[in-house]
């Protein structure tokens, strides 16, 4: 057995401010990467193309990183606790290292992974929390109990110390030909593409994959524009770019979260007056929503299966299915909500602010069940990930650990609000551009005007719907509270 470790890379696709990464460094220089292709997740129904095109993008771009730091980035496909140690026997590494995750299912592959490695006798190394700032036990109620609400857990996680990030992978030795030769025999393959995948995405990524973009994109919100300063206000206008467009690089891990979180602070030391301090603090604040919703999933991963909230356990939901397309189509006849799906059907995004009222419309005007609306987001979102969409869709069907039960957008008056000229709207359902802008905002639009551009009348009305979602959700919960 040499002195050789495989690094196995998962949601972490960079070679900077990688905890696990730096610590098989610090062990070794012969440092080989591996990537496994992994059938349980990409054979699921709720695979997006866009998420699959952009984790190939940031798989050749870390091929390249590894090949300049001297070694390289291997590619198998199967089930990892077979291809994982076969790799592992071929190239005779005498460890296996990885950074943990919080999804229920990496968390039984993992352990199955590693007692596969540990029957070889191969070591491993797991202990590293590279993705969060703060792994789950780290930040605790004063009783040693898991948080279930935002706000303490924000005050808590804030105040303690952050790490800095880690070195960087530099001269790394690469495998011997022979050795190259014994990990192809054991599966080492080419990096597909998304086609010979079975997936098409011929689209431009909203962000281009792989670390320098993730970089470059960070240092744009934090030194470039700026647009960290003046975050709290303008996150959330969607037709203006006044969020970080980080979430694809951070959901795989193409930026550190070390890296990031260094960038806010130094931009905050920066900063000139208390406003774009208390700006760089609201979004310090999305970070830590992130690191909740994985925390949470962690501690109760019931969650990726269902409502939080006994009263949305068996809730009347109504399910209507000509509905549901109508939605994932973007043809409800609500402006704002026809622009938000159609930026996520012809760009693999959406802005948040529209994430929140498509999700209340979907489970409040709709009343169909959020679960539905969850699998939809991650069969198209390029940043899809459990614990933030599985956060995001309880929160906005009022079914999970929010202490606020029952918030319902009224779509006018968020479109009034949040797109009051409607660029949005008119950007994203181009059919109706040329409308008068109150008409847009307000959805009100004459039958004539819809029947001559081929737009759709309201599928359903808000008021009427919202009234009898409440009489639906105060039975169930009356029954409940017997
Ligand atoms: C119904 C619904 C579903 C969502 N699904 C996802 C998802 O699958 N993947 C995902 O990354 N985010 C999801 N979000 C959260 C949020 O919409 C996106 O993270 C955000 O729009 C990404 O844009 P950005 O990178 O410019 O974010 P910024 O506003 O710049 O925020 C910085 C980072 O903080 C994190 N973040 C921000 N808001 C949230 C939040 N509410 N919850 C958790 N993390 C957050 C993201 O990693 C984001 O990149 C969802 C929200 C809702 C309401």
């Amino acid at each position: 057995m040499s002195d050789r470790i495989l690094f196995w890379h998962r949601r972490d696709l960079r070679i900077g401010d990688n905890l696990g990464l730096a610590a098989a460094r610090a062990r070794s220089p012969r440092v080989t990467g591996v990537f496994c292709l992994d059938p349980g997740i990409l054979q699921r129904d709720d695979v997006a193309p866009a998420r699959v095109a952009y984790m190939l993008g940031c798989l050749a771009d870390l091929q390249q990183r590894y090949a300049g730091a001297g070694s390289e980035l291997l590619i198998v496909q199967g089930e990892p606790a077979r291809t994982i140690p076969a790799l592992a026997i071929a190239v005779k590494a005498q460890a296996v290292y990885w950074n943990r995750d919080v999804e229920p299912y990496s968390r039984d592959r993992d352990t199955a992974v590693a007692e596969a490695l540990k029957a070889q006798s191969i070591d491993i190394k797991t202990i590293f929390w590279d993705q969060l700032l703060h792994g789950p036990g780290e930040v605790m109620t004063g009783s040693q109990t898991p948080y279930t609400v935002y706000s303490p857990f924000w005050r808590n996680w804030f105040k303690q110390a952050k790490a800095e990030p880690v070195p960087t992978l530099t001269d790394a030795e690469g495998l011997t030909p022979t050795e190259q030769e014994r990990a192809q025999a054991a599966g080492a393959i080419a990096l597909p593409t998304a086609k010979d995948l079975g997936f098409g995405w011929e689209g431009p990524l909203f962000l281009a994959p792989g670390e320098g973009a993730a970089l470059d994109r960070l240092a744009q919100f934090c030194e470039g524009d700026r647009a960290i300063e003046a975050y709290d206000e303008q996150r959330n206008f969607p037709f203006e770019v006044g969020t970080s467009g980080l979430s694809a690089a951070l959901k795989f891990g193409a930026i550190g979260i070390r890296t990031v979180w260094a960038a806010a602070a130094a931009a905050r030391d920066r900063s000139r007056s208390d406003e774009a301090r208390a700006n760089i603090q609201t979004w310090q604040q999305e970070l830590a929503w992130r690191e909740f919703y994985q925390h949470v999933m962690y501690f109760f991963p019931e969650l990726a299966d269902g409502p939080y909230r006994p009263q949305w356990r068996d809730f009347p939901w109504e399910n209507n299915e000509a509905h549901f397309q109508a939605w994932c189509d973007g043809r409800t006849g609500y402006p704002i909500v026809d622009a938000a799906m159609r930026q996520l059907n012809e760009t693999g995004w959406m802005h948040n602010r529209c994430r929140m009222i498509v999700a209340s419309f979907l489970t409040k005007d709709l009343i169909i069940d959020w679960r539905w609306g969850e699998k939809y987001f991650m069969q198209r979102l390029i940043d899809g990930d459990l614990s933030a969409n599985n956060g995001g869709w309880q929160w906005s069907a009022s079914s999970g650990m929010d202490p606020k039960p029952l918030r319902i957008f009224n779509p006018a008056s968020q479109a009034q609000k949040f797109d009051p000229e409607a660029e949005y709207i008119r950007q994203w359902v181009p059919e109706i551009r040329h409308l008068d802008t109150a008409e847009l905002v307000t959805g009100k639009i004459p039958r004539s005007a819809c029947d001559r551009v081929g737009y759709v009348p309201p599928i359903v009305d808000h008021k009427r719907q919202q009234a009898r979602f409440k009489e639906k959700y105060n039975a169930q919960k009356a029954a409940i509270d017997g």
